[in-house]
C-alpha cells in the first residue's frame, strides 16, 4: 500500500504517479453519476438558464427539487438520511457536471456543501434525522450564514447575537446576514452567532419560518443573477436550545472546516464551467470567418485556445488528486477508530492548504477561459446572446466568495509555515539541506528519461521555494506573517509548484496506458506548463530576495532560485498549436 500523505507534505516528498488519482480512472459507477448530473443540466438546466437569471426563484426552486428528485443532492449523503452513500470523490464529479450549469450551479453548491455539510457533520442524531433526509430530497433548501455586513473575510467578528432565554429553552438571535446564497428560497440555514459576550462564534440551524426572520429581495449583481443572494435579518428569533449545532464557541471552528469543503467543490465546478465554454469557444472559431479564414486557423487564437486547454486540464489534474488524497486519509483515519464524521472533516482538513490551492488555481483558472472565450468571439462576445458573456460575468464571484484569493493565498502560506512550526510536517530539515546543496557542485545527471528529467525539474522547484521561504523565516521569524506581498511570493510559488507536480504525475500515469501518439498532446501541455510554471516562480522568488537580502546573501540566493527553477528549453509555440490542432480538430474539449 502508498504510504499516506500529509497534506503539505508535497512541498518536502517525492510523490509518485502510482499514489495519485487520476480522472482517467473514475468507474463505471462514478461515471454514470456523472452522466446523471451532466443530463440534468443539458436537459432541464440549459433550456430556462436565461429565464433563471430574471430571479425566478419559483424556478430556481423547482430545478433544486428536480435535482433532488433524482438523487444528485444527495450524492454522498449516508443511506440512512436517505442519500445515496456515495464517496467524496463521486460527489466531487457530480460538482464539476453541475459546475457548467451556470448560476443554478452557485445555487447547487450551496446546496450541498457549506448549508448540509454542517449539519451532516457536526450535528448530533435527533439533528441529523430531522434535517438531512429533507435537504437530500429538496424538500427543504439549504442556506450557509456567515457573512455580515462588517464582518466578510474577518467572518469571526460578526456581531450576530444568541442569548439563552430566562427560562433556559432557547436562543434568542437578532442581527444581520448578507450575501446569503439561496436566502430567497432556503428553509434551513445555518447561522453563525455569538452567545452573549462569548469571543468565538457558535452555529445554529434556524428553520426559515420561525418568526422574526426576513429575507430581503435579491441583491442584483454582476453575474450569477440566477442564484438568490440576499440579506436575512434576524429580529428575536426563538432557537430552540436543541437546536445549537456542535458544542458552543465552537462554530467558527465549524464555519472554516465546512469552507474547506468549499474550496474544493468550487475547484471541481470550475473544470465543468471551463470544459463547456472552451466547447462553445472553439465551436465558434471553427464557424466564423474572417480575411476568409476560419478563426480557429490564426496561430494567435491557438494560442489561446491551447492555453484554456493546458490550465483545464491542470485544474482538473490536482482537483481529484486532492479529492483522493482526502479520502484516502479520511479511510486511514476511520482505520484507526475515528467516528465517520469526526474523520472526514479531519481528512479535509488535513488537505486544508491543498484544498485552497484549488479554490485559487480553479477561479483563477476558468477566469482565463472566460476571459478568453470572449475575447475570441470578438463582438459577439460581448453581446448577451451568448453564453459566453455571461460565464464571463458569472465567473468572477469566484474569486471572490469561500474566502477571497487573497485569503486563501494567506492560508496556504499561514497553514504551511505553521504545521512547521508545529513539527507536524518537517520543514526545516530539507530547508537546511537545500542551502547546504547550493554549496555543492551540481552532481550531472546525464541521460535522464522524459519523466525523469521532469521529474527532477520538479525537485528542483520545491528546493527554490524551501530556499526563498526558509531564508525569509529565518529572517523575519514569526513576523513574517505581517508581510503580506513575501507571503504571495511564496503562495503563488507553492500554487504553481503543486499544479506543475499533478500534470506531470498525471501524464506519467497516462504514459502508462497510452501508446505515444495519444500521449502526445498531455506531453505538449507538461512541457508547456512546467516550463511557464519555472518562470514565474523564478520571477517570485527573485522579487521576494530583493525584498529581504542584501550582500553575500542575496547573491547565494539568487544563485540558488536561479539554478532551481532552470528547465530544459521547449518550442512551446509548437506544441501550444499541436495541442490547439487537437481542440479544433475534436471540435470540443476532450482530453
Ligand atoms: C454572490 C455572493 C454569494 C455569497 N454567498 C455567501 C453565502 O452563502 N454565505 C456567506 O456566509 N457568505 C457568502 N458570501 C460572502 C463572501 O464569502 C464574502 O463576500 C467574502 O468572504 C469577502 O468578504 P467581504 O465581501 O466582506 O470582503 P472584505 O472582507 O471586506 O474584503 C475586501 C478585500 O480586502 C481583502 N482582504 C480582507 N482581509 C484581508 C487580509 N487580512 N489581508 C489581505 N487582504 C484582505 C479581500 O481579499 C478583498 O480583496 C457571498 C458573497 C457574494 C458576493
Amino acid at each position: 500500500m502508498n504510504e499516506i500523505l500529509k497534506g503539505g507534505e508535497f512541498l518536502i516528498k517525492e510523490i509518485s504517479a502510482d499514489a495519485i488519482f487520476i480522472p482517467e480512472e473514475f468507474d463505471e459507477e462514478q461515471n454514470m453519476m456523472f452522466q446523471t448530473a451532466h443530463d440534468f443540466t443539458d436537459k432541464s438546466v440549459f433550456p430556462v438558464i436565461d429565464q433563471l437569471d430574471t430571479h425566478d426563484r419559483e424556478l430556481l426552486d423547482k430545478l433544486m427539487k428536480e435535482a433532488g428528485e433524482i438523487g444528485l443532492l444527495g450524492v454522498s449523503i449516508p443511506e440512512e438520511y436517505d442519500g445515496f452513500g456515495q464517496s467524496f470523490l463521486t460527489s466531487m464529479r457530480v460538482v464539476e457536471a453541475i459546475g457548467k450549469g451556470f448560476s443554478f450551479s452557485v445555487a447547487f453548491s450551496a446546496h450541498t456543501g457549506i448549508s448540509t455539510l454542517p449539519i451532516l457533520y457536526f450535528g448530533n442524531e435527533e439533528q441529523k434525522k430531522k434535517y438531512i433526509p429533507k435537504l437530500a430530497s429538496g424538500e427543504h433548501i439549504g442556506a450557509y450564514c456567515l457573512t455580515e455586513p462588517d464582518a466578510g473575510s474577518d467572518a469571526n467578528s460578526g456581531k450576530t447575537k444568541a442569548t439563552l432565554s430566562a427560562d433556559g429553552t432557547h436562543y434568542i438571535l437578532n442581527g444581520v446576514k448578507m450575501w446569503i446564497t439561496n436566502g430567497g428560497i432556503a428553509d434551513t440555514l445555518t447561522v453563525f452567532a455569538k452567545i452573549d459576550d462569548d469571543k468565538n462564534l457558535s452555529a445554529f440551524i434556524v428553520e426559515r419560518s420561525w418568526d422574526g426572520i426576513e429575507v430581503a429581495p435579491d441583491e442584483e449583481k454582476m453575474g450569477i443573477q440566477g442564484s438568490s443572494t440576499t440579506q436575512i435579518f434576524f429580529t428575536d428569533v426563538k432557537v430552540p436550545v436543541e437546536n445549537l449545532l456542535g458544542e458552543r464557541n465552537n462554530g467558527f471552528k465549524i464555519a472554516l472546516y465546512i469552507l474547506n469543503f468549499g474550496r474544493i467543490k468550487l475547484a471541481g465546478a470550475t473544470v465543468g464551467a471551463s470544459k463547456n465554454i472552451i466547447d462553445e469557444t472553439v465551436r465558434y472559431a471553427n464557424e466564423r470567418k474572417q480575411f476568409g479564414q476560419y478563426l480557429a486557423s490564426f496561430p494567435a487564437l491557438k494560442y489561446k485556445m491551447a492555453e484554456q486547454v493546458i490550465r483545464t486540464f491542470v485544474n482538473e489534474s490536482l482537483t481529484y488528486r486532492i479529492s483522493r488524497d482526502i479520502e484516502t486519509a479520511t479511510a486511514a483515519l476511520k482505520d484507526s477508530g475515528m467516528d465517520k464524521d469526526k474523520a472526514i472533516v479531519e481528512g479535509i482538513r488535513l488537505f486544508g492548504i491543498e484544498a485552497s490551492i484549488s479554490k485559487v488555481f480553479g477561479s483563477e483558472a476558468l477566469d482565463y477561459v472566460v476571459d478568453e472565450a470572449v475575447q475570441i468571439y470578438g463582438g459577439m462576445g460581448y453581446s448577451q446572446e451568448t453564453q459566453v458573456e455571461k460565464a464571463y460575468r458569472d465567473s468572477r464571484i469566484n474569486r471572490i466568495f469561500e474566502g477571497t484569493n487573497e485569503i486563501n493565498r494567506l492560508v496556504i502560506i499561514g497553514e504551511l509555515l505553521k504545521r512547521g512550526m508545529k513539527g507536524e510536517i518537517d520543514l526545516l530539515t530539507p530547508a537546511k539541506q537545500v542551502a547546504k546543496d547550493l554549496l555543492e557542485k551540481p552532481a550531472p545527471e546525464n541521460n535522464l528519461d522524459y519523466f525523469a528529467e521532469k521529474k527532477k525539474t520538479i525537485a528542483n522547484l520545491k528546493k527554490s521555494v524551501l530556499l526563498t521561504a526558509g531564508a525569509a523565516m529565518k529572517k523575519y521569524q514569526a513576523a513574517l506573517m505581517q508581510e503580506q506581498e513575501l507571503l504571495f511570493n511564496f503562495a503563488n510559488m507553492i500554487i504553481d509548484l503543486y499544479a506543475s507536480e499533478s500534470l506531470l504525475l498525471r501524464v506519467e500515469k497516462l504514459g502508462k496506458k497510452y501508446d505515444e501518439n495519444k500521449l502526445a498532446p498531455y506531453k505538449d501541455m507538461l512541457d508547456v506548463f512546467v516550463y511557464d510554471a519555472a518562470f514565474r516562480i523564478y520571477k517570485e522568488g527573485v522579487d521576494a530576495i530583493n525584498t529581504f537580502a542584501e550582500g553575500d546573501e542575496l547573491k547565494g540566493l539568487l544563485m540558488g532560485v536561479k539554478r532551481f527553477t532552470k528547465t530544459a528549453g521547449v518550442n512551446t509555440v509548437a506544441a501550444r498549436r499541436r495541442i490547439a490542432d487537437k481542440l479544433i480538430e475534436d471540435g470540443k474539449y476532450n482530453f
